[in-house]
């Protein structure tokens, strides 16, 4: 991109962006005007600009969808697992309080 554009000047190779009509020559400070086919390239630029910000709004969207289907199937898990320590939470007070109920008589000797 730089090494098309040449300072009219002193011949020194100019940075060119895109965007501007008119660039600053840094090595003899004169103002040198962007011919008409560089300025074909700035619209190419911004088309190419114009296609990053798509693939970016793809992924954007791309990120949601899969964010939208993996918060789901992680609250299952999580819900699945809690359901699990429920379980055998309910598992071991029923095994227990029987024992606890029967050793507390022991005790209380009734
Ligand atoms: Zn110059």
């Amino acid at each position: 991109m730089s090494a098309d554009l040449n300072c009219s000047n002193c011949g020194a190779p100019l940075d060119y962006t895109g965007s501007e009509t008119t660039v600053h020559c840094p090595y003899c400070g004169s103002s040198v005007v962007v011919p008409e086919e560089l300025r074909l390239v700035q619209a190419e630029v911004a088309a190419k600009q114009n296609l990053k910000d798509l693939s970016l709004w793809i992924k954007i969207f791309l990120i949601l969808i899969i964010l939208s289907m993996l918060i789901p199937a992680c609250l299952g898990i999580i819900g699945t697992f809690t359901g699990i320590i429920a379980a055998i939470f309910g598992i071991v007070v029923a095994i227990i309080s029987p024992l606890i109920g029967a050793l507390l008589s022991i005790l209380t000797g009734r």
